[in-house]
């Protein structure tokens, strides 16, 4: 049996917060991805995906602590915290960070932030970098004549096509994408995705996908994973998870959807998430669940294999609190 190319183990991160506090961003996550696999991580804003993968990339703030395993072709990258991962970010695991088409230097042509990316990580010097900048640009979808253009002379598309550009400009083996189609327009974000989807075909690139947004998971990838309180609450093939859900949050994430026919009503999730700076009892998800029932305050629900490819963790999948629901 071949092993996956990125496998997430045990990954916990706290940030110390002041007067002594601490917050549990992320809690027992794993996952593993193969190569050339796209894969979602969805869920609410602050459930913890972007803390997991600014930590699979090593680049979390001093005040946090990270612990787990993150085995990438069967090498821990976290071992050895900063010298362990520092060779393989940008070169191995590559990220798109959220509002990246903002992030372009505005005193710097295109051409020459992907030529210093290149140059940084020793791919490639001089004209040969320029040379393979522009083919990069190519492969995005923007004729590489315009190298020698400012991002403001891009319109918000081609500045996210040249962030992705510059995400790429190393070969990395895995590409971490944070919400990227944030703040485009409807067109553009289908375009992104399309990008991102052909990208991954023709390089045998793994994208992990990070977003809020269901339909976009459902359109880009084939599993994922969604998050709640900074837990895994389920993980599989998207189709599973969108026909046979196992775990009430991602049913009512499914069903928080809006229907483009306008026939089905929205259903929205009443509550708000957990605090991730009280410590969580039971199941996290126990206050707002419309399924919730003797256990589920107390006892802490573990990830539960429920096929091949699929895991929930939630009571109601459980053999010996099925019982009593
Ligand atoms: Fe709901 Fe209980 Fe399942 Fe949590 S463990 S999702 S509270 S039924």
């Amino acid at each position: 049996m071949t092993s996956p190319l990125l496998a997430v183990q045990d990954l916990e991160v706290w940030f110390d917060l002041p007067h002594g506090d601490t917050l549990h961003a992320v809690r027992r996550v794993s996952f593993s991805v193969e190569r050339g696999e796209r894969f979602g991580l969805v869920g609410e804003s602050g459930c913890g995906k972007t803390t997991t993968i600014l930590a699979l990339m090593g680049l979390l703030p001093p005040t946090a602590t990270v612990s787990g395993r993150v085995l990438l072709e069967g090498e821990d990258i976290l071992e050895d915290g900063e010298t362990s991962v520092r060779p393989h970010r940008w070169t191995d695991i590559s990220m798109i960070f959220q509002g990246a088409m903002n992030a372009l230097n505005p005193v710097q042509t295109v051409g020459a932030q992907i030529v210093e990316a290149m140059e940084l990580h020793g791919i490639a010097e001089g004209a040969d970098a320029k040379s393979q900048a522009g083919q990069l640009l190519e492969m995005v979808g923007i004729a590489p004549d315009r190298l020698d253009r400012y991002p403001h002379e891009f319109s918000g598309g081609m500045r996210q096509r040249a962030a992705i550009a510059m995400a790429l400009a190393c070969e990395p083996k895995v590409l971490l994408a944070d919400e990227p189609t944030t703040a485009l327009d409807v067109m553009v974000q289908a375009q992104i995705l399309l990008l991102l989807e052909r990208l991954s075909q023709e390089l045998g690139l793994t994208v992990i996908l990070v977003t809020h947004d269901l339909p976009v998971v459902a359109e880009v990838c084939g599993r994922a994973a969604v998050m709640y309180g900074g837990e895994i609450a389920e993980v599989g093939p998207v189709d599973t998870l969108y026909h046979d859900s196992r775990h009430p949050y991602t049913r009512l994430l499914f069903a928080a959807v809006p229907d483009p026919t306008g026939e089905e009503e929205v259903v929205s999730i009443p509550g708000a998430p957990p605090r991730l700076d009280r410590p969580i009892v039971g199941c996290p998800f126990q206050p707002r669940c419309d399924r919730a029932f003797e256990p589920c305050p107390t006892e802490q629900p573990r990830l539960i294999a429920l096929g091949a490819d699929h895991q929930a963790a939630c009571h109601l999948n459980d053999p010996a609190f099925r019982a009593v629901s």
